[in-house]
């Protein structure tokens, strides 16, 4: 019979043996959720000179975007590398895996935060709904906000829920879906946002590329 610490050993040589998920290469050192190094760089940076409120590189002065905060910023772009990250991680999110929940998180504790985040009051996480929680077991939005407001040395207050009118993301077109679809987030019961409030939000999607958002409001 094996013994405990030979058995954790052959996993562990097991693990080191499987090629990595994304390219297909030896995973090597610094492997996260099944993923290369290499592959990982595909958690972009977002480039200089972007829209200090929709993040997005525009010729326009006014920023064209429907958003509906003062202030916004994304921390990373998810469709880096080739095949891109976002879709690595995709198939490890939906079978539950949580690897790549450490690894994200662990790359917010060290991302840099725009200047203006250290004004907010308060900090609060865009509501993620029910089904998908549950799946996971855990809410990344919420996770990310808690930390951040940590960094920033502020109340985290989950201020947001998912509104029921909300209606199907995946029916809207794309001009529908830029526009935050009525009734999309409620406050919750007793909530009383007050200040300057940080929102986070996991994934935010504008045509083609998806992000870890922050974003800043006075008011609701
Ligand atoms: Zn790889
Ligand atoms: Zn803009």
């Amino acid at each position: 019979m094996l013994s405990d610490v030979l058995r954790s050993r052959l996993a562990l040589a097991r693990g080191a043996l499987l090629p990595c998920r994304g390219c297909l290469g030896p995973v090597g050192e610094g492997a996260e959720a099944g993923l290369c190094v290499r592959c990982w760089g595909g958690l972009r940076p977002l480039p200089e000179g972007r829209c200090p409120r929709c993040a997005l590189v525009h010729a326009e002065a006014d920023c064209p975007e429907a958003t509906a905060w003062d202030h916004g910023d994304a921390l990373w772009d998810y469709h880096g590398g080739r095949p891109p990250l976002g879709a690595l991680l995709l198939p490890g999110i939906k079978q539950g895996e949580t690897g790549w929940r450490r690894a994200l998180l662990g790359r917010l504790a060290e991302a840099p935060l725009p200047d203006w985040a250290a004004q907010v009051d308060r900090v609060t996480a865009a509501p993620s709904a029910w089904p998908q929680r549950l799946l996971r077991g855990f809410d990344l939005s919420a996770e990310a906000a808690e930390l951040i407001a940590r960094r920033l040395d502020r109340p985290f207050e989950p201020l947001l829920a998912k509104g029921w009118l909300r209606g199907r993301q995946a029916s809207r077109t794309e001009s529908q879906r830029r526009r935050l679809p009525k009734g999309a987030m409620a406050l919750r019961r007793g909530a009383a946002p007050r200040g300057l409030i940080l929102l986070v939000d996991d994934v935010w999607t504008t045509g083609s590329l998806t992000r870890m958002s922050i974003h800043i409001s006075g008011d609701f």
